[in-house]
């Protein structure tokens, strides 16, 4: 008997079949762009492999002004078929199902010749669109109509529509973005003529027997978004319109509200798909932070929907439903939600991977194949870097010891987890536990690896991490002054107010830390409280007319740099503002350009600029030094002073802007070697 009946319960479309109710979402990686097709099918593939029902692929553009930039891909010529068609086919060569998303950007397009229901330019992009006039709204359809014909020649299985976060067709149903006067705009029947009329030329086009996903948003989060009322007509329209399953959306891109960070809850939407359920007959798929299949088994038994979408997750590990169909949920790689390696990389034009799985979208190029020759492995160090050098040079073959001076795996990891909104690290501790006791890997813990201990092995992997930077301000040594790892580990006392002397990735969290004792991330109604989310039924488009309503801060934090730049500029691309809005709300303080004169009973001495001038004094209760890291190397120095030959990597080899993103993809990639 499964854990997971409603998760791995087959699902009836009429004309086919989907073997479990579990859907890949549409990801965007940039693998497409590489026109390496080869690539592109092993990613898909290998999801195919690992179980997934159905697949959507990236978005397709169905013309050049829909791309989300130009030269994205697309089905734009009949020429396109036949590669697409090598993607198809390997899929459903390992069992699988997969749909091509259509996505057309409108005034989301990073273009010039960008085009929208009206010329309103979005606050994301830098260009204002075109307004179509009825020969250009009639081509967008027939373009979007070819496209599907198109995916149906390619070999995929259905199309989805996308209809949601703010792009083209979600561009014409709001007054946010339509402002039109004609048979598209105005009225509400006008406004959703054209989402519903592209998905009834689209069935018409491509026959019965072809899946037709649309995918709606539910709730906008942005002014004058869709009421519910209209959310409900447009799904009741679109299934007359000849859907096969309505996906969901949740937010439009502009939204200045988290979706999928992972601050935001498990679920923390699926209520509002549950709304839904019953309104129409065809199968309603939920969406966002669902990334166990505990979890998803709990959205489905709710009822909160038919089927659940994750994206992610398929990143992170591409059998997620095989291990849970075999009762190995345990040894499930997590998405922790970070987008570190996934969405920052697409926003920042590099293609998509995964924190916890560097093989994602490097199939063909990162492979774990047997070793040749056994080897003892030492790794010293069981933080992110040592522990994937160490399950990887395992499931070679090798024969593996960790060593680490702390009593537990996971190195930094385990203070990241303190983190409120960070609870996500917990499982990613608990899956490396695993898969350490999986592979019989050796533990040496609790006492420092000496030079001894390591002489009979034949490869050394220090991973030994990082120390804590000295930045040499006087009085440091006071004791009202406190290293983030004495807050992070919970021992040292923190008074009321707190002046943190450095604003990178560790400032921002122990900031968080310090203002916040229960974590919203834990406790959705808070959650949806503090970011001003409503019920959609109640509030349009799902905004609280009173805004967002935090708690009150627990301490007063002031939060200091000496880069004269806006501080957390170089946080994630899509998480930074996350971070930096969450401490504004609760009124942390934040000050760049600044130099430390000294720290004395009154709290931390500051002046500002090279003439070291109007000098102020920052009153705190404690000081937390958070001023970086540099390399722990100490054994390491003496492995290679003796002669020995070692690997260095993770924070050891370079701490500067260290992360676990590219501690994990070193180890990984240097044990795939020896
Ligand atoms: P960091 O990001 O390198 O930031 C160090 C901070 O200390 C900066 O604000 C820097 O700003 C300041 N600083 C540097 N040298 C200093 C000195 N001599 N005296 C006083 N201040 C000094 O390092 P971190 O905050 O320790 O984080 C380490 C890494 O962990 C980060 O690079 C990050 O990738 C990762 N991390 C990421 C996240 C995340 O959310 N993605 C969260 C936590 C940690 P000034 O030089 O301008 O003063
Ligand atoms: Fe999830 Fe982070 Fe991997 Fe993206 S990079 S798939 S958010 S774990």
């Amino acid at each position: 008997m499964t854990q997971y009946p409603h998760l791995l319960a087959p699902l009836d479309l009429g004309f086919t079949t989907l073997k479990n109710r579990v859907l890949m979402g549409s990801m965007h990686t940039g693998l497409e762009e590489t026109k390496d097709w080869n690539r592109v099918a092993a990613f898909y593939a290998a999801r195919a492999r690992g179980g997934v029902a159905l697949m959507v692929t990236g978005g397709m553009a169905p013309n050049p002004e829909g791309g989300v930039f130009p030269g994205a891909a697309g089905l734009y010529t009949d020429d396109d078929i036949a590669n697409h068609r090598i993607v198809t086919q390997r899929v459903h060569d390992a069992g699988g199902k997969i749909a091509m998303q259509i996505l057309h950007a409108g005034r989301y397009a990073y273009s010039p010749g960008c085009v929208a229901p009206s010329a309103i330019k979005s606050p994301i992009s830098p260009f204002a669109p075109k307004e179509l006039d009825e020969d250009g709204i009639e081509k967008q359809i027939s373009d979007m109509v070819t496209a599907a014909v198109r995916a149906r020649q390619a070999g995929y299985d259905g199309v989805e529509v996308m209809g949601s976060e703010g792009y083209f067709l979600n561009q014409f149903l709001v007054t946010h973005t339509n402002k039109r006067t004609d048979r598209w705009g105005g009225s509400y029947e006008n406004r959703m003529r054209l989402p519903v009329e592209v998905v009834r030329r689209v069935r018409a086009a491509v026959g019965p027997d072809f899946i037709v996903i649309y995918r709606l948003s539910m709730i906008d989060l942005v002014p004058n978004g869709s009421t519910w009322a209209e959310v409900v007509q447009l799904a009741r329209a679109i299934e007359a319109a000849g859907a096969t399953i309505l996906n969901t959306g949740i937010g439009w891109h502009e939204a200045r509200i988290p979706t999928i960070a992972t601050s935001v809850p498990r679920r923390a939407f699926a209520w509002v798909t549950q709304k839904l359920m019953g309104a129409v007959t065809i199968p309603v798929i939920t969406s966002n932070r669902i990334n166990t299949p505990a979890v998803a088994e709990s959205v489905l038994a709710e009822r909160c929907a038919d089927m659940v979408s994750m994206a992610r997750p398929f990143l992170a590990d591409p059998d997620f439903v095989a291990k849970a169909q075999a009762g190995k949920a345990a040894e499930i790689a997590p998405c922790i939600a970070c987008n570190q390696a996934c969405l920052d990389h697409t926003f920042g034009g590099k293609l998509s991977s995964c924190l916890v799985n560097p093989r994602a979208c490097h199939e063909t190029e990162l492979t774990i194949i047997p070793a040749d020759t056994q080897k003892a492995v030492a790794v010293v160090g069981a933080g992110p870097a040592g522990l994937s050098a160490a399950l990887t040079a395992a499931e070679r073959g090798h024969a593996v010891t960790i060593f680490d001076k702390s009593g537990e795996l996971g190195g930094q990891l385990n203070m990241a987890k303190q983190i409120p909104g960070k609870e996500e690290f917990w499982g990613l501790v608990d899956y490396y536990s695993t898969m350490v006791a999986k592979a019989g890997i050796t533990l040496r813990l609790g006492a420092p690896a000496t030079p001894e201990m390591l002489a009979d092995f034949d490869e050394i992997i220090i991973a030994t991490g990082v120390a804590p930077r000295d930045p040499g301000i006087p009085g440091q040594d006071g004791p009202n002054v406190l290293s983030y790892i004495d807050v992070l580990r919970g021992k040292a006392k923190v008074g009321k107010t707190v002046a943190i002397v450095g604003a990178g990735g560790i400032g921002f969290d122990v900031a968080g830390y310090l203002v916040t004792d229960d974590s919203p991330t834990e406790n959705l109604p808070e959650w949806l409280q503090e970011w001003g989310v409503g019920d959609p039924e109640k509030v349009r488009g799902g905004l609280r007319n009173e805004g967002p309503q935090p708690d009150a801060p627990v301490r007063a934090v002031t939060l200091l740099q000496r880069k004269s730049e806006k501080l957390g500029k170089r946080l994630g691309k899509t998480t930074g503002w996350i971070h930096r809005a969450g401490l504004q709300m609760k009124n942390v303080q934040m000050i760049g350009g600044v130099n430390y004169e000294k720290i004395d009973a009154a709290g931390l001495h500051i002046s500002y600029g090279d003439a070291r001038e109007k000098p102020k004094v920052i009153v705190a209760d404690t000081i937390v030094l958070c001023a970086g890291q540099v390399p722990e190397r100490s054994l390491a120095d003496v492995l290679i002073a003796a002669g020995r030959q070692v690997h260095v990597i993770g924070g050891a080899d370079v701490a500067a802007e260290l992360d676990a993103k590219r501690a994990i993809d070193q180890g990984t990639r240097l044990a795939a070697t020896i």
